[in-house]
């Protein structure tokens, strides 16, 4: 190895120690180190890795997929190089090739690494890095202010698509953006998907209406959320492609469950303790990933059985005497991931009660208008017994709801939202975030469990 790619590696590992230390929690201090040292550390260390790199981008869903295929790839004993914790700029993906070696200077020693990267760095990552395969989960709009507009989002990921000399792109078929991403490129691609009907939702913010490639208005035989559906562009004869990975019979409750179909084999039936319908998606992309690569599918199920997601995504907590009291914590950052929250939380017909935590730092995107595109009136239901907001944009929050006619209460601190609640003897309490918000949330919540 180049004397300077060591020393940033002994650099990051010491920043790393440092951190450990002043117990400062996901801190991107060790990439950075390294990067300061050698800004193109990425590529000798990710060349050292023996058997496939595998990158997962787009705008929801990342965390989950990445992780759940890490478990997966570490169940059948493989080593992996990740990103769990989700610190998916440049800093935190030269964090894992840093830090990941057990030797003082050593390389990675692993036969996969497994990458979340954030949009905005995916160019500058993907140049060093030069995966073998890449999961696009669906775009979505997302912290307007931060990319300004999905348009933005979509270029930079096009460009670090086009960056990758060869590479099978594994992506969602339902999102017209994605799959006009990923047809921009001469990329292998594989696509999942389901091609059968199964909500009825037809009210929600619908991000492409158009097609991409001509401005035509795309034709839907059906939406699933979203702009995701079964479409087709009357015009040009952009069309969703041929599904590989198909998922039929979806069950939404008391777990998901589906059959996977493609061509050429029987459909194999997938369940997971999980509820909401994107969490299909996140499933089907790590099922089509392991069969692609070659890598061993049939203990998918047991995995499935044993994940714990990240801290945020969909956690559950049991909290109080005989643990009767149970929180489930989820990010909810952008009109389709709250709207998907929405629906995962109506799916449990249980009397609930709901904490809603909004901020607007650098992370969370400043402007907050994007609360407006949430379908908020659902709340408007039976099973709700109260809502209670917080975060540095309650007032705004609070006055959404009040626009459909939906009293909350004001909490000055998600700890203390969680802790009336919990007072109330709330049984079953969902509390949503934001980004920022997620990590006190979580911290709390842990605190009160143990
Ligand atoms: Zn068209």
């Amino acid at each position: 190895m180049h004397p300077r790619t060591l020393l940033a590696v002994a650099a990051a590992k010491a920043a790393l120690t440092a951190c450990h230390l002043s117990g400062r929690p996901g801190s991107s201090l060790p990439g950075r180190a390294a990067l300061k040292i050698d800004p193109h550390i990425i590529a000798p260390l990710a060349a050292g890795i023996r058997r496939g790199i595998i990158v997962t981008c787009g705008t929801n869903g990342k965390t989950t997929t990445n992780n759940l295929l890490c478990s997966t790839l570490e169940a059948h004993g493989y080593r992996v190089v990740s990103n769990r914790l989700g610190a998916n700029m440049l800093e935190g993906v030269a964090a894992a090739f840093a830090t990941s070696g057990k030797r003082p200077l050593g390389y990675p020693d692993a036969d996969f690494a497994c990458l979340e990267v954030d949009e905005a760095s995916a160019a500058r990552v993907l140049q060093d890095l030069h995966p073998d395969c890449m999961i696009l989960t669906g775009l979505f709009r997302d912290q307007l202010d931060r990319y300004g507009e999905i348009d933005l989002t979509m270029k930079a990921l096009e460009k670090a698509i086009l960056e990758v000399p060869d590479m099978t792109l594994v992506i969602n078929g339902d999102d017209p953006l994605t799959v006009y991403l990923a047809k921009k490129s001469a990329h292998r691609i594989v696509s999942f998907g389901v091609s059968e009907k199964i909500s009825n939702e037809e009210d929600e913010i619908r991000e492409a209406r158009f097609c991409e490639n001509c401005g035509a208005p795309l034709r839907y035989d059906f939406y699933h959320f979203s702009q995701l559906g079964v479409y087709k562009c009357p015009s040009c004869g952009f069309c969703r492609p041929e599904i590989d990975y198909d998922a039929s019979e979806v069950r939404l409750s008391p777990q998901l469950s589906f059959d996977v179909k493609e061509p050429g084999t029987a459909p194999v039936k997938i369940s997971a303790p999980m509820t909401g319908f994107y969490n299909v998606y996140n499933i089907l992309a790590v099922y089509s990933v392991l069969r692609e690569m070659n890598l061993p599918a049939d203990r998918f199920n047991e995995i499935l059985r044993g994940f714990r997601p990240q801290f945020g995504r969909g956690e559950v907590f049991h909290i109080g005497d005989n643990n009767k009291q149970r929180v489930l914590l989820n990010l909810a950052k952008n009109p389709a991931g709250f709207n998907q929250n929405v629906s995962a939380m109506l799916q449990d017909r249980s009397p609930k009660d709901l904490v809603i935590v909004i901020n607007d730092n650098a992370q969370d995107g400043r402007d907050v208008s994007w609360l407006w595109d949430v379908d908020f009136d659902r709340l408007a239901d039976e099973t709700i017994r109260s809502i209670t907001v917080s975060g540095l944009r309650a007032p705004d929050m609070q006055l959404r709801l009040k626009y459909v006619e939906i009293e909350s209460e004001r909490a000055p601190s998600v700890e203390k939202a969680i802790d009336t609640r919990l007072a109330d003897g709330s049984e079953n309490l969902y509390v949503l975030v934001n980004y920022t918000a997620l990590y006190e949330a979580h911290k709390y919540l842990e605190g009160l469990q143990k």
